[in-house]
């Protein structure tokens, strides 16, 4: 199964060009996405799902992250209200 790969890093939009953003452009359109469980804050099963990143665990062990569009878009909006409010890491 070949999941679609968020292109990192992730690219938050200004507010002028959120309509032109790569990103939410391809959250758009995930039909195309193999269906699997998102290990964001949703939690569900059997939806469709990005690989995001590989995950390197104790002893080597690899592992992938994988998140959907819902989960992405909420991720996107809150770091960029982060960054709007001055925020820091
Ligand atoms: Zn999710």
């Amino acid at each position: 199964m070949i999941y679609p790969h968020i292109p990192g890093p992730i690219r938050i939009p200004t507010p002028a060009a959120h309509t032109r953003s790569t990103m939410l452009a391809t959250l758009e359109n995930t039909s195309h996405w193999p269906l699997g469980n998102c290990w964001l804050a949703c939690g569900r099963t059997n939806i469709p799902v990005a690989f995001l990143s590989p995950i390197i665990l104790p002893g080597n062990t690899a592992t992938g992250l994988y998140g959907c569009a819902d989960c992405l878009r909420a991720w996107g909006e809150r770091a960029l209200e982060h960054i709007l409010n001055g925020g820091s890491a």
